[in-house]
């Protein structure tokens, strides 16, 4: 086929309107100088249909422009979807740009960012983009003087991080699950975060060095869950608290995602992988067993509640133990059990100190129930469980064995899951009431409750 002059500059034109439908880049004017409202920009048409995880491409070589007002140019936006939780904003300058030249500001309630670049030449001109089906809802650019302003409107469930790049900053907008979020201060990690969790009074604490009440005036708290029913910031000498209180008895955890920590909380299971109970025996006015001087209620506390636990919550521990009595205070056995159904435990284990008329009665026993002895979901039996335990403490406390041993106390009988009883020694005992008094033993059998139960999870998995 032969084309004359005519015919090419037809075709070339023909091209050219068909680039310019095409490419959104060369659709827009460039017309910086006047201060436009965001509001008031046009909607700008552009496909987006066949983005291929690309929502928005704007890269434009700048024309010249007066180096002596602008010291670079806003030439890239490009919105990007880079995996199936998170998409990713860049907005780059023709030339390095340090952070410090890039002001950003983040209302996170409302999901609204800006970007201020000063002394920018706008290569991209001046527009207002909605965009669909992406966290990103809007997207505009206006100058203002010699400046540009980025206005992005997102989803404000997503959580934004925005990292510096030589040419300018990426926003990363990411879909997490969370109940509820804080943002934390610059100098603040979630290592230096410290929490406590009051849970028979539905609440736990987050403690934070430094005083950050106003902080977090400024940057309030975020819950997405019905079952936050308050949160408190309280400050007093060089600790900030922050105390979540929740409708029923709930478990959390939280991590940091950039300048954020994201709180879980949900129900136990939800959030703990392995759940144990912890039973201090008698408490209050029920003394359990005593001799000279030793209360039974006492030394059971102290060994699984006070000194268990350090092991049980220190950062390294994945058992969650909850405890039926956290002071000294007469609670029922069936409060006990219940408490164990509650919180839907995956363990139960009590502690008791023997006691006979005999002081050369001396040794320990390990109970477990009959009618509380099926093979739970994690392949473990009562049995199984005390004879673990049965093995762990006279293996490591070097107290003489009296055995495994069926009882049908009340606590193991009205558990549903495998549950035991220990009887660590002897309060009357000649020889053991020495030992189940000294806070070096009692240390000790505190850390090897604390590892026989974090083995026996590690050999019987729950499979949460
Ligand atoms: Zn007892």
């Amino acid at each position: 086929m032969k084309y004359d002059k005519k015919n090419i500059y037809l075709l070339l034109a023909t091209l050219i309107i068909g680039i310019i439908s095409l490419n959104p880049h060369t659709a827009f004017a460039v017309d910086s100088a006047e201060e436009v409202e965001t509001d008031e920009l046009e909607d700008i048409e552009y496909d987006t249909n066949d983005t291929d995880g690309v929502f928005l491409d704007m890269d434009v070589t700048p024309q010249e422009y007066d180096s002596s007002v602008y010291t670079s140019a806003l030439s890239t936006v490009y919105l990007e979807e880079t995996s199936d939780s998170t998409q990713e904003l860049s907005l780059f300058t023709d030339h390095s740009i340090t952070p410090e030249q890039i002001k950003i500001n983040a209302d996170e309630e409302n999901g609204v960012l800006t970007c201020v670049f000063p002394n920018t030449y706008n290569a991209i001109g001046e527009w207002k983009k909605s965009i669909d089906n992406s966290y990103v809802k809007n997207i505009s650019v206006a100058s203002t003087g010699t400046d540009i302003t980025v206005t992005v409107k997102y989803q404000s469930k997503y959580v934004l991080s925005t990292t510096y790049d030589e040419y300018g900053i990426v926003v990363t907008f990411s879909s997490v699950d969370y109940s509820m979020r804080l943002q934390l201060p610059e100098e603040i990690t979630k290592a230096q975060i410290k929490d406590t969790d009051y849970y028979y009074d539905h609440k736990f604490v987050l403690t934070l060095p430094g005083k950050w009440k106003n902080f977090y005036e400024q940057h309030p708290v975020i819950s997405r869950n019905n079952v936050i029913t308050s949160i408190q910031i309280t400050q007093s000498g060089n600790t900030t608290r922050i105390t979540v209180k929740t409708s029923r008895l709930q478990g959390y955890k939280y991590e940091q995602k950039g300048d954020y920590l994201l709180v879980k909380i949900n129900d136990p299971r939800k959030i703990y992988k392995n759940i144990v109970v912890l039973d201090a025996g008698h408490g209050g006015k029920d003394f359990g067993a005593t001799s000279r001087g030793a209360k039974e209620k006492n030394i059971n506390y102290k060994i699984i509640y006070t000194l268990a636990k350090e092991y049980f919550n220190s950062q390294t521990s994945d058992v969650k133990a909850y405890w039926s009595r956290y002071n000294d205070k007469f609670i029922s056995l069936s409060a006990r059990a219940r408490f164990a159904s509650e919180v839907k435990a995956d363990l139960f284990v009590s502690l008791h100190m023997n006691s006979a008329p005999n002081t050369r009665a001396n040794g320990i026993e390990v109970y477990y129930a009959r009618s509380n002895n099926k093979t739970s979901s994690m392949g473990l039996s009562s049995r199984t469980l005390a004879q673990r335990m049965h093995d762990q403490l006279e293996e490591n406390l070097s107290i003489p064995s009296r055995g495994v041993k069926k009882a049908e106390f009340y606590v193991l009988r009205h558990n549903t899951v495998p549950a035991i009883l220990i009887e660590l020694g002897f309060i009357s005992g000649n020889q053991d009431h020495g030992k189940i008094t000294s806070a070096s033993y009692q240390k000790k059998a505190a850390e090897n409750i604390y590892n026989c139960i974090s083995n026996v999870f590690k050999t019987y998995l729950t499979g949460r």
